[in-house]
């Protein structure tokens, strides 16, 4: 992996403040569809399908405008552990998948501007309204996972906990951070506000 990762032409962020890792432990980044191969096979994985029912869940994801009409983009997230962290965050806060970590988390970081956030998610967010248009793998493997009811949990409430837990960590940055995440609705044609 070149330590110059970029995605759409966006270069990955490098971030680990306590704001940064609270997305991990609430609201794991979105994987897009070139996340899948490159993730399984770093984990040993030949079947992507056994690694995405091992490791993944479908996630009702982002809610959009494009052209006057709202969009509902499902997405696929990393499985949670039992307190609800991505389960790829390791007990010292490092991310057991860094090198190929998702889009979701290793091109954003809550530092970003609201309009370079909502660029990449939009870039993002597209990659995978293609892979549903096209009846792609990543929409194959979401229909699978959501049909087997492993669901993320509640976008809703993780926003709520993950509110929670800037606020006790005292950050001045509460509602830019909470905008970066996978559950938010960044601009798809138009700009529309957090669900
Ligand atoms: S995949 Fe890595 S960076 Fe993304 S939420 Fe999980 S631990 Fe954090």
């Amino acid at each position: 992996m070149p330590a110059t990762r970029t995605t759409f032409g966006f270069p990955h962020t490098e971030c680990a403040c306590d704001e940064c890792v609270l997305n991990c432990r609430f609201i794991p980044g979105y994987l897009i569809p070139s996340d899948l191969a490159a993730i399984a096979a770093e984990r040993g994985y030949e079947n992507v399908l056994a690694f995405a029912l091992e490791n993944l869940l479908a996630s009702p994801g982002a809610t959009v405008m494009a052209a006057g009409e709202v969009l509902q983009i499902p997405t696929l997230v990393p499985q949670r552990q039992a307190d609800g962290a991505c389960r790829f965050l390791m007990a010292d806060n490092r991310c057991a998948i860094h090198t190929v970590s998702p889009y979701g988390c290793s091109h954003f970081d809550v530092h970003q501007s609201n309009a370079e956030a909502d660029e990449r998610s939009l870039a993002g967010l597209a990659a995978i309204a293609r892979e549903w248009k096209a009846g792609g793998l990543y929409a194959r493997l979401w229909t699978i996972l959501h049909a087997m009811k492993r669901e993320a949990p509640s976008p809703l409430e993780n926003k709520a906990r993950l509110k929670k837990a800037l606020f006790n960590l005292g950050t001045k940055q509460l509602d830019h951070s909470v905008a970066k995440n996978d559950y938010d609705t960044p601009p798809y044609g138009e700009q529309r506000g957090t669900n």
